[in-house]
């Protein structure tokens, strides 16, 4: 049996770890000063040049500057990443580049050097289309800003734009959680992506939470939730390819898709994460510390990271995890033997002539589900092939 190949993509991911300010419930690397901008963008330069010879025979697909803001970053700086990005690697011919964005730093001019530069597509993180909600969750912009800065991100020529929303919000409707999906079709976009509202450790809502002053709503709620967002986001053209992302055909994320089909990725940036699979299967991550990736890089050293090797079962297991989320599924001669050693998994998925993908009720118990699976396959794991 074998498993369907990695993604033969390789993408490039930039961390910018500056935010205006922190979002109750975000688990993102941040920093709120800003006093260290210029010596982030010098020691990612230098980090740059430090990969460009492991990475001098790969041609990048993609370019992701995630965050944080990266939005946060003046026309200046956005060009002298760019410039260096030109003078360390190699890109294949058509390359998607995609930069996060948040309203509140938006502005005409910033957006015209994202255009120069070739960035072709823009996710914004407005997360709701109301107020309140959007106070809830402590962002620094309101539903007026968003839709002024999509206007913008319009006008200057981007036609493939992105809209960040979250669900699960204590206090939130299906009514307002539809309204909200609504709004973002409303606003000319080609992909949605919709997230859950997680407790993660570490924040403002997990300390909000374990106190007992936020309830959060309870598993019948997030399922009408997505049971809506389902039904509504295909209902307006739609398609779902990934549990948490939407998009019009044609517009799905590149970029994405080499992280949900195993491919390759390089990540530079404090927190950044990367992936290889030569010589050995290997991933790391640098620490999230600016200070000491600015020192590290200063000295002219690698930041100091994490590392990973991955053997085969390991690999197995993450292809599995990632490859259930997507609507294409598992090979289903592999769903099929799986099923005959647990009848139990089999009420998760629905089959098609080639593929078993997870149903409506497999996609709530998805991180349990992966769980179970890879459980039920490891007496077998040498009859499958990566
Ligand atoms: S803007 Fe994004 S990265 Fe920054 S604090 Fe909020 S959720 Fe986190």
């Amino acid at each position: 049996m074998k498993l369907p190949g990695y993604s033969d993509k390789i993408g490039l991911y930039i961390h910018v770890p500056f935010c205006r300010s922190k979002c109750i419930y975000c688990g993102f690397y941040s920093e709120v000063s800003s006093d260290l901008q210029e010596r982030y963008i010098s020691s990612l330069i230098r980090e740059m040049e430090l990969y460009s010879g492991r990475f001098r025979d790969r041609a990048f697909t993609t370019i992701y500057i995630g965050g944080g803001t990266p939005s946060i970053l003046n026309g200046e700086q956005v060009r002298k990443i760019f410039e260096a990005l030109k003078k360390y690697f190699h890109f294949e011919t058509e390359i998607e580049v995609t930069i996060e964005a948040n309203p509140e730093s938006i502005s005409s001019d910033t957006v015209r050097v994202w255009k120069e530069v070739g960035i072709n597509r823009v996710s914004i993180g407005v997360q709701s289309a109301h107020d309140a909600e959007l106070r809830f969750l402590g962002r620094a912009h309101n539903i007026l800003m968003a839709e002024k800065s999509i206007k913008i991100v319009h006008k200057e020529g981007f036609p493939n734009i992105n809209i960040d929303l979250i669900f699960g919000i204590p206090g939130q409707t299906i009514k307002s959680f539809m309204q909200s999906i609504e709004w973002a079709v409303n606003q000319g976009v080609t992909h949605i992506s919709t997230y859950s509202l997680t407790v993660e450790p570490g924040t403002l809502l997990h300390r909000l939470v374990q106190t007992g002053k936020i309830r959060m709503p309870d598993e019948d709620k997030f399922r009408e939730m997505y049971r809506a967002r389902d039904e509504m986001l295909s209902s307006l053209g739609f398609r779902r390819y990934e549990i948490s992302n939407f998009a019009i055909p044609g517009f799905e994320s590149m970029h994405n898709r080499i992280y949900w089909y195993h491919g390759e990725y390089l990540g530079l940036g404090p927190s950044s994460a990367s992936f290889v699979y030569k010589p050995e299967p290997l991933r790391w991550q640098n620490n999230p510390d600016l200070s000491g990736y600015i020192r590290a890089l200063s000295m002219g050293n690698f930041p100091p990271l994490k590392k990973d090797y991955l053997n085969v079962k390991a690999l197995l297991l993450e292809r599995i995890f990632l490859y259930i989320r997507t609507t294409k599924g598992i090979p289903r001669e592999l769903a099929e033997f799986i099923f005959s050693k647990n009848e139990r998994i089999s009420h998760f998925f629905v089959c098609g002539e080639r593929f078993c993908a997870l149903n409506f009720e497999g996609l709530m118990v998805a991180d349990s589900l992966s769980v179970e699976l890879f459980r039920t396959l490891e007496p077998y794991i040498d009859m499958i092939e990566l």
